[in-house]
C-alpha cells in the first residue's frame, strides 16, 4: 500500500514560514547582537561622577539622554578610563563642568538614525503581520481539505496491499474485523434487512500487537479507501484547527464511502474530560473542542447514509473519555492481545518466510521461549537472528541465531565492555547464583535457564534468566511466593557470604515488594485481610502495566494491617531464601566459582548443578 496523495505543507505556510525567518534575523542582527557584543563600560553613581568632576578628575563628558559617558584625565601612561553613569535631572550640570573646565558636548546621533529605527522598530511588526495572516489563511476555494486534514489515504490495488493474512495470532479480533469487511463490501445487505452497521470500532490492546496493522488490513481486504490519521496530529498550534481537522476528514471522507477512517493512538484527543488524572496541560482545551467535534461527527452521519466506518486504536483505554465509548460511537472494542504460544508461532511463521532459514530451525520451541512477546517483539526477533547469521558469514539463520536473538531482545544488548573489579564479580556472582538456587526449589512457574555475570544493558550487571515452564494466566499464591523468595534469593546469597549488602539488590527488592503488596491488596490473598481488593477501584488494568500500586481510600487500621501482612510475605520469604542457601553453602560457592570462572552456565551443566539442591530441614 502506498500513499495516493501526499499531504503536503500548504504554501501559503511556507511564505508565512520565510517571512518569520527574517523577522526573526533583523531582530536578532539589529538589536541581540549589539546588546550582547557592547562594550563593557563600568557604570558609577551619579553622586560619584560628581564627586570625581568636583575633584577635577574628569577630562570629558558626553552627556546622552539616557546615559553620560566620561573620561578621566590620564594618570601616568595607563589610557585613560571611561565610565558611564545614569544621569538625573541636574540643572546644575553644564554649570559645574564649566566651572572645573571638563569639556562636555552631547553625544552626536547615529548614523542612519531614522534608518535603524525602522529597521528596528517599523519593519518587523510589519512582517510579523504579514506572517500571520498568511498562516491564517484559509484556502480560498476551500477545496483541497487534504492538506489541511493531513491524513493519509490508501486506496485499493495498489502496491504492497496489506491483507489479513499478514496478520497472525489475533484470530479473535480478526474475525470481527472480518465482519466489518463485509459490511464494507456488502453494505446493502445489511441495510435491506434493517441492521446498523457499527459506527465506530475500538482496537485496544499493548503496543505493538498489531492494531495498526490489522486496520490497514481491513482496507486492504475491503478495497475501499482508508483515510489514516494519528490524533495527536489533530492538536495543533493554533487554537481550532483540530476541530478544523476532524470536520474535514469526515467531509471527505463522506465522498469517497464506503471507506474507513482510521484514528490512530486515540488516547492523544480521547482523554477522559473529568480530569482525575492529575495535571493539566495548557492544550486541554484545544483537546476538548476536538474531541467534542468527533463526536458530533460520529453522531451525525446515520442510518441509510454512507458507509464510513471508523476505526480507532489505543493502549490506554482506561483512559479514554467514557462519552467516546457510548452505543452510537466506539460501541464495539476489539481486544487486540499479546499472542498466545500459537499465536506466536503463526506470527513467526510469517516472519520466518522473509529470511532464509537453517535446516534445525524450530519455530515451535522458538515459540515457546518467548511468552509475552508481541507481534512487533517478533518481527523484530526474527531480523535480529538474520542480523546475527549475516554477521557471522552464515548463508542461512540457525536456531541458535534466534536464541542469541531472544537473549538480546529480552535484555538488551551484550556489553562485554564494560568492566566489573573482581570483586565486584564475585558479589554478582553469588548475588545470581542465588536466585538460581532459591528459584530450583522454588520455581514459582518457572525454570532457571541461564546464569549469566555478563553484563548487558543499562543497569544489570548480571542475570539470571528464567524461562517459564508453560503459557501461564494464573497463578496460586504458593507460586507468588515462590516468585518472590528467589527475587530475595539473590540478596541472600550476598548476606551469607559477604556478611553485608550491596544496592544491586534494588530492583529485586522493589518487584518483591511489589508483587507482595498486590497479592494482598490486588488478588486477596491475605489470610488476615480476606478476598478484599483493596485497590483503587475501576477498571482492572488489563494490559497489566503500571505498578497497580494506588490503594483506594481506607481506615488507618487497614492501611497498617496491610503494610504488615505485606511485609509479612516478603520477610517469610527472604528467611526461606536464607535457610535454603545456608543448607547448601557448599554448593553455592561451587556454582558461583564456575560461573566466575566461565561467564555463563546453561543448558545441561546448570540442570545437573541445580538437581543437587537440598531441601533445608
Ligand atoms: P500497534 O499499532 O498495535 O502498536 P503495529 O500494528 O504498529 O502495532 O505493529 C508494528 C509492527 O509489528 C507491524 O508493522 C508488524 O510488522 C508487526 N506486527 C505486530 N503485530 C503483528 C501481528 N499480530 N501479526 C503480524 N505482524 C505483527
Ligand atoms: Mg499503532
Ligand atoms: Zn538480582
Amino acid at each position: 500500500m502506498s500513499i495516493k496523495k501526499k499531504p503536503k505543507f500548504p504554501k501559503s505556510n511556507q511564505i508565512g514560514n520565510i517571512l518569520l525567518a527574517i523577522a526573526g534575523a533583523i531582530l536578532i542582527g539589529n538589536w541581540v547582537i549589539p546588546e550582547l557584543t557592547k562594550p563593557k563600560i563600568p557604570r558609577v553613581p551619579y553622586s560619584f561622577f560628581i564627586k570625581q568632576v568636583e575633584d577635577g578628575q574628569v577630562q570629558a563628558v558626553l552627556v546622552g539622554d539616557n546615559e553620560i559617558r566620561y573620561q578621566l584625565k590620564p594618570q601616568g601612561d595607563n589610557p585613560p578610563q571611561v565610565f558611564a553613569t545614569t544621569p538625573v535631572f541636574d540643572l546644575e550640570l553644564p554649570k559645574r563642568l564649566e566651572d572645573k573646565g571638563v569639556d562636555f558636548a552631547a553625544p552626536p546621533p547615529p548614523k542612519n538614525a531614522w534608518f535603524r529605527t525602522l529597521l528596528n522598530w517599523v519593519i518587523p511588526p510589519l512582517i510579523l503581520v504579514a506572517a500571520f495572516q498568511f498562516f491564517m489563511k484559509r484556502d480560498p476555494q476551500g477545496s483541497i481539505s487534504l492538506n489541511k486534514s493531513k491524513a493519509k489515504v490508501y486506496v485499493e490495488g495498489e502496491s504492497e496491499k496489506i491483507t489479513f493474512e499478514d496478520v497472525a495470532g489475533v484470530e479473535e479480533a480478526k474475525a470481527e474485523l472480518a465482519e466489518v469487511v463485509d459490511f464494507l463490501k456488502n453494505p446493502q445487505r445489511f441495510t435491506e434487512i434493517g441492521a446498523r452497521i457499527p459506527k465506530g470500532l475500538l482496537l485496544v490492546g499493548p503496543p505493538g500487537t498489531g492494531k495498526t496493522l490489522m486496520a490497514k488490513a481491513v482496507a486492504g481486504e475491503a478495497g475501499v479507501p482508508f483515510f489514516s490519521i494519528s490524533a495527536s496530529e489533530f492538536v495543533e498550534l493554533f487554537v481550532g484547527t483540530g476541530a478544523a481537522r476532524v470536520r474535514d476528514l469526515f467531509e471527505q471522507a463522506k465522498k469517497k464511502a464506503p471507506c474507513i477512517i482510521f484514528i490512530d493512538e486515540l488516547d492523544a484527543i480521547g482523554k477522559s474530560r473529568s480530569g482525575g488524572g492529575g495535571f493539566q496541560s495548557g492544550s486541554s482545551d484545544e483537546r476538548e473542542q476536538t474531541l467534542n467535534q468527533l463526536l458530533t461527527e460520529m453522531d451525525g452521519f446515520g442510518v441509510g447514509d454512507e458507509t464510513v466506518i471508523v476505526l480507532a486504536a489505543t493502549n490506554r483505554p482506561e483512559a479514554l473519555d467514557a462519552a467516546l465509548l457510548r452505543p452510537g460511537r466506539f460501541d464495539r472494542q476489539v481486544l487486540v492481545d499479546r499472542p498466545d504460544l500459537a499465536g506466536r508461532r503463526a506470527i513467526l511463521g510469517i516472519y520466518a518466510k522473509r529470511v532464509k532459514l537453517g535446516e534445525d530451525v524450530d519455530l515451535e520451541a522458538i515459540a515457546t521461549r518467548t511468552p509475552g512477546f508481541g507481534g512487533a517483539d517478533l518481527a523484530n526477533l526474527v531480523n535480529e537472528a538474520a542480523l546475527l547469521a549475516a554477521r557471522n558469514h552464515r548463508k542461512t539463520v540457525a536456531q541458535q541465531d534466534f536464541y542469541e536473538a531472544i537473549e538480546r531482545v529480552v535484555a538488551g544488548l551484550e556489553k562485554r565492555s564494560r568492566v566489573l573489579s573482581d570483586k565486584e564479580k564475585k558479589i554478582v556472582a553469588y548475588h545470581e547464583v542465588g536466585h538460581a538456587m532459591v528459584g530450583a526449589l522454588m520455581p514459582g512457574g518457572g525454570k532457571v535457564a541461564k546464569i549469566s555475570i555478563v553484563p548487558r544493558g543499562v543497569g544489570a550487571l548480571g542475570y539470571t534468566l528464567r524461562m517459564p515452564t508453560e503459557d501461564r494466566f494464573l497463578m496460586d499464591e504458593g507460586e507468588f511466593r515462590e516468585q518472590i523468595a528467589t527475587l530475595l534469593g539473590g540478596r541472600a546469597a550476598e548476606e551469607i557470604v559477604f556478611d553485608r549488602v550491596t544496592n544491586g539488590a534494588s530492583d529485586d527488592l522493589r518487584r518483591a515488594t511489589n508483587l507482595a503488596e498486590r497479592m494482598v491488596i490486588t488478588y486477596g490473598m491475605s489470610q488476615v485481610l480476606g478476598p478484599l481488593a483493596y485497590e483503587q477501584g475501576g477498571k482492572p488494568n488489563f494490559l497489566g502495566t503500571g505498578d497497580g500500586n494506588l490503594r483506594r481510600p481506607m481506615s488507618e487500621k487497614t492501611a497498617e494491617a496491610i503494610d504488615s501482612e505485606v511485609k509479612e510475605i516478603v520477610e517469610t520469604a527472604h528467611r526461606q531464601a536464607i535457610d535454603i542457601l545456608k543448607t547448601n553453602r557448599e554448593l553455592l560457592d561451587e556454582i558461583a566459582l564456575k560461573v566466575l570462572a566461565t561467564e555463563v552456565i546453561e543448558g545441561e551443566e546448570l540442570q545437573q548443578l541445580l538437581d543437587r539442591v537440598q531441601k533445608p530441614a
